[in-house]
């Protein structure tokens, strides 16, 4: 990795098990905890300028991707479009408020205010203006990074194509198209951004650090013991050193994710009625359907996000808060590194979701064939809800808090 010609190493404590250390500054490669293994620092090298420019992107594709047709389907002279919004509008119109309003935040409302916030945020540092503000709504932005899912969409877009293209003739429409290039570029910024560079342009002094000093859980700015209960003094985070009633909301959550995990599995997501007959159509099953079309990699994808990784997440999550709650200090780098899997991984699982929200509003022929929601899917939801809740409220630097440092 080579080191930059930034003279100054950055003091930082290590968001996964607090350890505090000082970062070299590097131009370009990965800089990893000595202690958890966590990535501090993934510096890309490319132009500074280059996390803007596809956030930019992102939010202006977003506009026309939101608002134009996403697909059409054809078949017998039948027609059926897809907007994102349609979709969001069928699940509520068929019973589904609650399930119909979260979709919209997921796919529709938390993207724009993502790149929203980013844009803001980086081009006012572009512009060298400094402020509490900056760091408060660079700190927005990057909370919702997990909940905000363009590229989640994408995927479950491409398998309702996929459940559609062998019987009708189906086309990717204006919205399609930006929605692709929105999510590519969506992605594109998850990797080309350098928080640690971002955080060290706000140009906050590092405070007197003193003993039992630890980091601020938004910015990693190391404070000293005694600003417990206050304000970081770079992005304005309330100060602790270790989340209150962590271990508490994290198994409540996953306890709730765990009652609805068999209703989600096991229970129709959506039904396609059709003159003489219903057909529904569970997570097993679309699995079941997707190999018997030779999809076989859509298969495994569906299966692994929406079966196999909800259910790892939640005894995942419940083997952390048992850990610390019995003070275990085995195997803390592996768990703090299952954990960041777990946590990263854990959006994917809305695919499915997706899957039924894109393709739900072409199929609506009246008495002749309509595809209608049900218990399934707004269960899928939810556990995938409070999959993600649970792991972001869970705090990883518990399970260090009896190890040596
Ligand atoms: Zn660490
Ligand atoms: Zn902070």
């Amino acid at each position: 990795m080579p080191v930059s010609s930034e003279p100054f190493a950055e003091l930082i404590a290590c968001p996964d098990c607090d350890a505090v250390q000082e970062l070299p500054h590097v131009a370009s490669g990965r800089l990893i905890c000595c202690r958890c293994h966590a990535t501090l620092e993934r510096a890309t090298g490319r132009f500074r300028g280059a996390a803007l420019a596809t956030a930019t992107a992102t939010l202006l594709l977003l506009i026309p991707a939101d608002t134009m047709r996403l697909m059409s389907v054809s078949r017998y002279g039948l027609h059926g479009t897809s907007y994102i919004g349609s979709g969001v509008a069928v699940i509520w119109r068929q019973g589904w408020p609650a399930t119909a309003i979260a979709v919209g935040l997921l796919v529709l409302v938390l993207p724009i205010l993502r790149f929203g916030l980013l844009v803001i945020s980086l081009a006012a540092l572009t512009m060298s203006l400094r402020g509490l503000w900056v760091g408060r709504l660079f700190r927005y932005a990057e909370a919702l990074d997990l909940w905000a899912m363009p590229d989640v969409f994408l995927i479950g877009c491409a398998i309702g194509y996929s459940r559609l293209a062998p019987f009708a003739v189906v086309r990717i429409g204006a919205g399609g198209w930006c929605f692709i290039g929105a999510a590519l570029t969506a992605m594109l910024t998850r990797g080309l951004i350098e928080r640690r560079r971002v955080w060290r342009g706000m140009g906050v002094a590092q405070p007197a650090r003193g003993d039992s000093a630890f980091g601020c859980p938004g910015c990693q700015l190391v404070v000293p013991a005694g600003s417990e209960g206050g304000r970081c003094p770079r992005c304005a985070r309330r100060l602790h050193r270790y989340l209150p009633g962590s271990m508490a909301v994290a198994l409540a959550l996953t306890v709730a994710g765990l009652l609805l995990y068999p209703v989600a599995m096991f229970y129709p997501a959506n039904v396609l009625q059709y003159i003489g007959g219903r057909s529904p159509h569970s997570l097993f099953s679309a699995v079941e359907r997707l190999l018997g079309a030779h999809f076989i990699l859509l298969a495994l994808a569906v299966f692994t996000t929406s079966i196999l990784i909800p259910f790892v997440k939640l005894a995942g999550v419940l083997w952390f808060v048992v850990s610390v709650h019995r003070r275990s200090i085995s195997h803390l780098v592996f768990k703090t590194r299952f954990f960041r899997a777990i946590d990263e991984l854990g959006r994917w699982s809305a695919m499915d979701v997706f899957t039924v929200v894109v393709y739900l509003p072409m199929v609506q022929f009246g008495q002749l064939a309509n595809v209608r929601a049900e218990d399934g899917l707004s269960a899928l939801l939810a556990v995938v809800l409070l999959t993600v809740a649970a792991s972001r409220c869970f705090d990883p630097r518990l399970l260090w808090k009896d190890a040596a440092a």
